[in-house]
């Protein structure tokens, strides 16, 4: 079954959810990467693309925040894009590890099976991976040059948030030691942790993250900017990447009580992939227990029940999209 949904409709859920959410309590700002501990926990904004290219917002959509894990998702892609996405999965893989993403663990249980791009371990042997094989310059040139293509606009590298992540990385400084030991890392070792650790830090707003979220929803091509920013066909894979470890060992909660496919960071953001029908992004720094922004996961859920979004559900949604250009040539 289809069920249709008005933008107006769409509008409508974005304020609710910003006026309901918005004086929400509880959780704490991460406290392990200094700079994050420093932002202004009132932060809270929500953002809706569509696959014509409108974007819907409330709140404090333009302010840039670390993209922290969000930014692992353009990273696998970007593999997909220069390998295929098998050789993703040979030389990675596509498994939930059911831990946290920091998890050492994990990469002893699993020595002989790579597991996925979407935790710490799996997100350095993808930047291993990036092409040019050798060239730190050329590897972050392609690594950000894809983020802002999905975004569909330029985005900064957050210098201080870097310098506090690169001062304070020793587990993840273990983490892409071990990989080594296992064979799974297919570049410079330190090369190829700086490059995690800089992506981490990229400013992005939750108004970009929505584009890019929009992009993933409408097979690589960039509503906005028109781009066809990857071949299509790669979207169920890195989907079904998102849906599998979005939330790390909390996945199967969020699943279950959101019913869409989200990818979260310790930066306060969360991207959500509709395919086919939008991407839709939310920040707020406080996070819970598990690493996730409080507000957002909130805002997401409100938006997603009441407009009946979810990807379980027997009735599928379609937002009635209007070409923009027609209407602009009609009005003038
Ligand atoms: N840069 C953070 C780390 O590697 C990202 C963690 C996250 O957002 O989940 O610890």
């Amino acid at each position: 079954m289809i069920h249709r949904i008005s933008k107006q409709q769409v509008k409508e859920a974005v304020q609710e959810a910003y006026d309901k959410v918005k004086g929400m309590t509880g959780g704490a700002n991460a406290n392990y990467i200094p700079y994050l501990a420093n932002i202004d926990p009132n932060l809270f904004g929500i953002s809706v693309a569509l696959p014509d290219g409108e974007v819907i917002e409330a709140g404090d959509t333009e302010y840039a925040f670390g993209i922290e894990s969000v930014s692992k998702v353009p990273t696998a892609l970007l593999v997909m894009k220069q390998y295929g996405a098998n050789e993703l999965l040979s030389k990675i893989g596509a498994d939930a590890t059911g831990l946290p993403f920091n998890s050492i663990f994990a990469i002893l249980l699993e020595n002989d099976h790579p597991s996925t791009p979407l935790v710490n371990a799996g997100a350095i042997a993808a930047d291993s991976m990036v092409k040019p094989i050798g060239n730190s310059f050329g590897k972050w040139k392609a690594i950000t040059s894809f983020l802002e293509e999905l975004c569909g606009s330029p985005l900064n590298l957050i210098n201080e948030l870097y310098k506090s992540e690169s001062e304070t990385n020793f587990n993840n400084r273990s983490i892409a030691w071990l990989l080594k030991n296992y064979g799974r890392i297919y570049d410079d070792v330190e090369m190829s942790l700086d490059l995690y650790t800089r992506q981490c830090s990229m400013g992005v707003t939750a108004k970009q993250l929505s584009i890019a979220g929009a992009t993933i929803a409408c097979d690589g091509r960039n509503p906005v900017t028109g781009k066809q920013v990857f071949p299509a066909g790669l979207t169920p894979q890195i989907v079904s990447l998102i849906a599998t470890v979005g939330f790390y060992e909390h996945t199967g909660d969020w699943l279950f009580t959101s019913g869409i496919p989200a990818k979260t960071g310790v930066g306060g953001g969360i991207v959500g992939v509709l395919p086919g029908v939008m991407g839709i992004a939310a920040f707020a720094p406080p996070l819970d227990d598990a690493g996730n922004s409080v507000k957002a996961q909130a805002a997401i859920k409100y938006i997603v029940n009441k407009l009946g979004l979810n990807i379980f559900s027997d009735k599928h949604a379609t937002i009635e999209t209007v070409d923009r250009k027609q209407t602009e040539q009609a009005m003038a």
